[in-house]
């Protein structure tokens, strides 16, 4: 892997045991010879692996003993050439080395912002060709000071050819501006922090884009914040200076401990304390906190001993892909921002924040991005380069080289033609990072996604759709290196299926090369289609619809008060009819329906949003209970019909039952249809493998009731590790696809 550091480890490594050689990278991977005495050699081999600098990944080791040669001192070779293999290593955490100078007055970096070495700082995000190398970096205007260059051309030195490198000397700098773009008097640094803790909102530029930031314990700037980020109801994301001020607010285990304090520093999602000291406005209506720990110099600086947490949320426009351009940021975020702290080194490519939730003691990724990109997803068997372009909702794209698949940052909504670029630029830096050509290029079965559109414009290679849920299947199966056939069960919002209706209640059984469908949802209008994403009360109307006819109004639930009198009759005549309802069996929109029924909620704001605030409910709804539901052959597929449940859950709303209570039973109904589902198909074909993948699971409630339900009754259950399950991890499973396909 280039950047991390590991030839010049080598090279102290060898020096350290007394060891004369060499040592080069090349397309295969990193050579080396040594020579010395027989145990140190030993101690040297050992060392390799267990001393290697933080970001080096070793897959594998293998010696050879050769006759000894006449030879003195270890050198580092130049590359060796012919076909690369390179591979970029991710952003990462300030390590403990330079964080020690940061706070260090004696160190000439003393509270230098750009701080780095070979085992931290920026990559991914400056690189701007291959291979890597200075000035294929954004660092290329900031020529290296004397004392600078003396580091970066000692090879025993921590800095030996690290491109970053900087000091406050030869370096880039902070700049503070108002709206106006005035510098306030003083240091950056010091009027940020007083800025902040009287409440301003401050936009400040990091690694892969712009952060809006607020004092998280100052309600009334939170609010402020909200206010001006209009309609997004969106969770605000927050940063700690360290696990104590985390554990003040946020409940936290080992795993999310490990995940919080790693090099890659996600967002983790953490269980809320009570009596938190935190604004309301940061998470409402959510049990979890979104919480990270600093990973740039500047935010070391700027939280150490100053702040509990600061809301670090994207700096963007709802459904805009995050700004990361200083003449971008001036014009977008100025009507949010009171002012910006803003720095001189470039970002090449625009990289969120990664986010993470712990499922079972493993992370659970629901977005993979800065940290994580562009580190490799291994296949199963090598196969020709692809081009993945993803679908529509959670954009990234995927390359693959050999059995090597790289997944892009997360690109947002594909809603608009800001995003569209987004993704266009993300696949053109992947591709020249990394140095691929695709000879195919695969997308998603749906005509009018933005990305299918971008992929059918790409001239001189074949292009291969891949229906949506079989992507979602072949994800899963690749990132546990699955061959063969398995059970997929697919929960999601939406994807086109082969019947031109909205799949997303899915049991498949298939494997890269072909799927059937032999199992789903009942399916149901979604009524207006794309407003009824945003208006779950409507898919409440349609399941009841599909459960009590014509006479759903009478049922006098307090939701219906949606749908003003007058309109009633249209929404039936819609129904009916399906004027602009077309059929799905959407799980997402099941859990819509029901989030509405119960009251909880009947517009929201993004995507999943009921979804997750019907998971955080049904937390501390204390049941075991199972609605009725019912399963059965239809077409040639088993239909589970939950219209049973429906009829139920009316009397009990009506009831008055906690719904809370209504909410668990629910997630507890969706789990034990999957069991009967599974067990039918099991029974039919004799696979044991189950494959849970789609948006739905990241649902942890209902990835925990369905996992320990199947493995209970003795199937093998594979779960997202690698990517997310939503559609954010889609492109891989349509990059394996197509990279099968014969004769393509
Ligand atoms: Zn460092
Ligand atoms: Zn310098
Ligand atoms: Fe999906």
């Amino acid at each position: 892997m280039q950047g991390v550091g590991f030839r010049p480890f080598v090279f102290r490594l060898a020096h350290a045991h007394g060891l004369t050689g060499w040592v080069r990278n090349t397309p295969a991977g990193v050579f080396l010879e040594v020579q010395g005495e027989a145990p140190e050699v030993d101690a040297f081999v050992a060392g390799l692996r267990e001393e290697a600098p933080p970001l080096a990944v070793i897959t594998a080791l293998e010696s050879l003993e050769i006759p000894p040669v006449a030879e003195q001192g270890f050198v580092i070779l130049e590359s060796g050439g012919g076909a690369t293999n390179v591979q970029i290593a991710p952003d990462c955490d300030v390590c403990p080395d330079c964080l020690r100078e940061l706070f260090d007055p004696a160190d000439r970096r003393y509270r230098y912002p750009f701080i780095n070495c070979t085992n931290c700082g920026p990559r991914y995000t400056i690189i701007t060709g291959y291979p890597y190398d200075r000035p294929l970096t954004t660092m290329s205007g900031f020529p290296l000071c004397p004392d600078c260059r003396a580091e970066y051309e000692d090879p025993a030195d921590r800095r030996f050819h690290a491109q970053p490198v900087a000091c406050p000397v030869c370096g880039p700098r902070l700049f503070l501006r108002d709206r106006a773009g005035r510098e306030p008097e003083g240091d950056p640094l010091e009027t940020s922090m007083r800025l902040l803790r009287e409440g301003k909102i401050l936009a400040v530029k990091g690694i892969g884009g712009y952060h809006l930031a607020v004092d998280a314990c100052n309600q009334g700037a939170v609010r402020e914040l909200r206010r001006r980020k209009k309609r997004d109801e969106k969770p605000f994301a927050v940063m700690s200076p360290s696990l104590d001020e985390v554990a003040r607010y946020a409940l936290f285990d080992r795993t999310e401990q490990r995940l919080l304090e790693g090099p890659e520093r996600p967002i983790v999602l953490l269980r809320k304390r009570e009596g938190n000291p935190i604004a309301p406005q940061v998470a409402p209506a959510n049990g979890y906190f979104g919480v990270m720990l600093p990973y740039t110099p500047l935010h070391h600086l700027l939280l150490r001993d100053n702040f509990t947490a600061l809301v670090m949320t994207s700096g963007n426009l709802s459904d805009e892909p995050i700004v990361y351009q200083d003449a971008e940021a001036g014009e977008v975020l100025s009507e949010i921002a009171d002012f910006f702290l803003v720095h001189n080194r470039g970002i090449h490519v625009r990289t969120d924040d990664s986010v993470i939730r712990v499922f079972q003691g493993n992370p659970l990724f629901l977005r993979r991005s800065r940290g994580y990109v562009p580190r490799a997803v291994r296949l199963p068997a090598p196969q020709r380069s692809v081009l993945a372009v993803g679908a529509e909702l959670k954009g990234t794209v995927c390359l693959t080289r050999d059995d090597r698949a790289f997944l892009s940052q997360h690109i947002g909504d594909l809603k608009n033609d800001a995003v569209l670029r987004s993704l266009e630029e993300a696949a053109d830096h992947l591709e020249r990072i990394m140095d691929i050509r695709p000879e195919l290029v695969a997308h998603d079965l749906h005509p009018d996604y933005l990305s299918t559109v971008y992929a059918q414009g790409i001239d001189g290679v074949p292009k291969i759709a891949v229906q949506h849920h079989h992507a979602h299947l072949a994800s899963c199966m690749a990132e546990h290196g699955l061959e063969g056939e398995v059970i997929g069960v697919i929960f999601d919002g939406t994807g086109l299926g082969t019947d031109g209706t909205v799949w997303g209640g899915e049991f498949l059984l298939g494997g890269y090369r072909s799927f059937r469908r032999l199992g789903r949802f009942m399916a149901v209008p979604l009524p207006g289609g794309d407003a009824a994403v945003r208006e779950p009360y409507r898919m409440a109307l349609s399941h009841l619809h599909s459960a009590h006819g014509e006479g759903v109004f009478d049922l006098g639930l307090p939701f219906m008060a949606q749908v003003p009198e007058g309109e009633r009759k249209l929404f039936l005549a819609m129904l009916v009819r399906r004027i602009n309802s077309p059929l799905t069996s959407s799980c997402g929109r099941l859990f819509d329906a029901v989030a509405a029924l119960i009251g909880l909620r009947s517009r929201v704001s993004y995507e999943g949003q009921a979804a997750i605030e019907l998971e955080a409910l049904a937390e501390s709804g204390d049941t075991k209970e199972v609605y009725p539901f019912e399963s059965g052959e239809a077409g040639g597929t088993i239909e589970v019909d939950f219209r049973p449940m429906f009829r139920r859950l009316v009397g009990e709303v009506r009831d008055g039952r906690p719904p809370a209570a209504m909410a668990r039973a629910f997630h507890n109904t969706v789990a034990a249809a999957v069991g009967r589902v599974c067990e039918t198909l099991r029974a039919g074909s004799g696979l044991d493998r189950v494959v849970l993948s789609g948006g739905v699971f990241q649902n942890r409630l209902l990835s925990e009731g369905v996992f320990d339900l199947l493995s209970g009754m003795n199937f093998k259950v594979f779960i997202h590790r690698l990517v997310p399950p939503n559609d954010g991890g889609l492109a891989l499973g349509q990059a394996i696809i197509a990279g099968r396909t014969e004769g393509a």
